[in-house]
């Protein structure tokens, strides 16, 4: 039986600034194969502008994985360089990919400033001009003295980025472009042009640029020897650039380095628009379809469930669509909260991980709860992971005809499933998991119901379900193996 593909997230936003967590991810690499992983992302590697507390994104030295004393730390908020790479090799060890975070788009906490020239960009079109240019004082000049030329003596100023948002000279916020850059093309179309998000915003037309991050890219995967990336705010980063640094990478290493990028869209025409413009060189993260779960989850039990994979990236291109349901940024307290509710996320849960379209990403913040808001790991999930595992397999009859209870079966060769769901009141679905069952007794893996079901001759059977909830029905035996695994695996769970 082939393994399917499942990644994990291993981390949510508000862990610990214990510098623990490449330790933490290295213990926990055997119990993550067990539960099926096949893949976890680990979060941002290299030091950030607020040193150990900085969750990653705010970059200021790609090459410091917690080696230098910058920005008030040797260690990241994850741990030191060698704890990254023991991390790795662990993941590996245990059959599971690296997946590294990139984030290319733009620099934080320079070591020095510089006058340039700038023109303010319009608020609402950043493609008209709301000033003539005139001088600024802009943080652009990054001399790394913490690392002093190791890895690389590449030194950044203002040349090799187009604008930032800060003049130190008039202690004054807005939109700068510097005179004689243009923002990048091929960019998200919201506010004119979306080249510009944060930092000092890296000019991805200039020559030495490329060339100083295709050296990075080799550096840091001879380095970490990581199997794959997860590429960070791509709507903000001209599309055919990832082309080039992916193919070169690719082809340099002999490697295929998968990658999922994230281009955060509530449409999935702009995410198939993306996908065509940089050649399908990567898949990305379904946000579609996330927000199709939060609607679900804060509908109040009013959505039309027929429409919940309608129209979502997983359903226009299944093979690069990453489905996830909650992230880093969509938790309480970030910037794009929409977080999904205790209630619903087994729904959702059971949507990315036992139908067959699209790769699922579980969040950390889900399998292990965020202390920080108090929310608990969602229980039912190791149980969704192992009916995953063991029978998510073989071709899917969907019973997507009530807009209140929905269902679908999946036939594998020695084995079926049977997943019915409702934002309303409980009741049953009848649907056939083959004739080949005959005999068989299904029982509700996440325990809604305690007698089983006997298939009948013809296969077909009524499956019940509990109000706003899911029932994952799967044969007995197959159901006594998964609590095998979840008292070796993830004894928390059991109860
Ligand atoms: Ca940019």
């Amino acid at each position: 039986m082939e393994q399917q593909e499942t990644l994990l997230q291993y981390f949510e936003w508000y862990l610990p600034a214990d510098s623990g967590h490449w330790r933490r991810a290295e213990a926990d690499a055997p119990r993550l194969a067990a539960l099926g992983f096949t893949g976890v992302w680990l979060p941002p590697a290299y030091k950030g502008h607020q040193g150990q507390a900085d969750v990653g994104y705010g970059v200021y030295d790609l090459y410091d994985l917690g080696e230098f004393d910058q920005k008030g730390s040797v260690p990241t908020k994850y741990g030191r360089r060698e704890e990254y790479l023991a991390a790795i090799k662990a993941l590996q060890r245990n059959g599971v990919q690296a997946y590294a975070d990139i984030v290319l788009n733009h620099r934080m906490g320079a070591d020095e400033c510089e006058e340039v020239c700038a023109r303010r960009s319009a608020g609402g079109d950043r493609s008209r001009d709301a000033s003539a240019p005139a001088p600024i004082v802009a943080w652009t000049k990054f001399t790394f003295p913490g690392r002093g030329g190791k890895y690389s003596d590449f030194q950044w100023d203002w040349t090799c980025f187009d604008g930032v948002d800060w003049d130190d000279r008039q202690d004054k916020t807005a939109v700068y472009r510097f005179e004689g850059k243009n923002w990048d093309s091929q960019v998200d179309r919201e506010n004119g042009n979306y080249d510009y998000l944060m930092g000092a915003d890296l000019d991805m037309s200039s020559p030495k640029v490329i060339d100083e991050l295709d050296r990075w890219g080799r550096w840091y995967l001879e380095t970490t020897g990581v199997d794959g990336f997860r590429l960070d705010a791509v709507k903000h980063i001209s599309a055919p650039y990832f082309t080039h640094w992916l193919q070169k990478l690719r082809q340099e290493s002999g490697k295929t380095l998968p990658a999922v990028g994230e281009y955060w869209h509530k449409e999935t025409m702009a995410l198939t628009h993306y996908l065509d413009q940089c050649g399908q060189v990567m898949r990305l993260f379904d946000v579609p379809l996330h927000f199709r779960f939060h609607h679900l989850s804060s509908a109040g039990g009013a959505m039309d469930l027929r429409e919940l994979f309608r129209g979502t990236l997983a359903e226009a291109r299944p093979d690069q669509a990453v489905t996830f349901v909650d992230n880093h940024d969509t938790q309480p307290g970030q910037a794009l909260q929409s977080w999904v509710a205790d209630w619903c996320k087994p729904l959702a849960y059971a949507s990315i991980l036992l139908r067959q379209d699209g790769t699922p990403c579980v969040f950390y913040g889900d399998l292990y709860g965020i202390p920080h808001d108090n929310i608990q790991p969602v229980k039912a999930l190791p149980r969704l992971l192992l009916a995953r595992k063991y029978c998510a397999h073989g071709p899917q009859t969907d019973y997507l005809d009530d807009p209140d209870m929905i269902g679908w079966v999946r036939q594998g060769e020695d084995s079926a499933m049977a997943v019915v769901l409702t934002d309303g009141p409980g009741g049953s679905k009848r649907m056939c998991v083959g004739a080949g069952m005959s005999g068989a007794v299904f029982v509700d893996v996440l325990g809604g119901r305690d007698e089983g079901i006997l298939i009948p001759e013809n296969g077909t059977a009524d499956f019940p379900v509990g109000g706003g909830s899911v029932a994952v029905w799967v044969p007995e035996d197959v159901a006594q193996r998964i609590e095998r695994d979840l008292g070796s695996a993830f004894p928390d769970s059991i109860s």
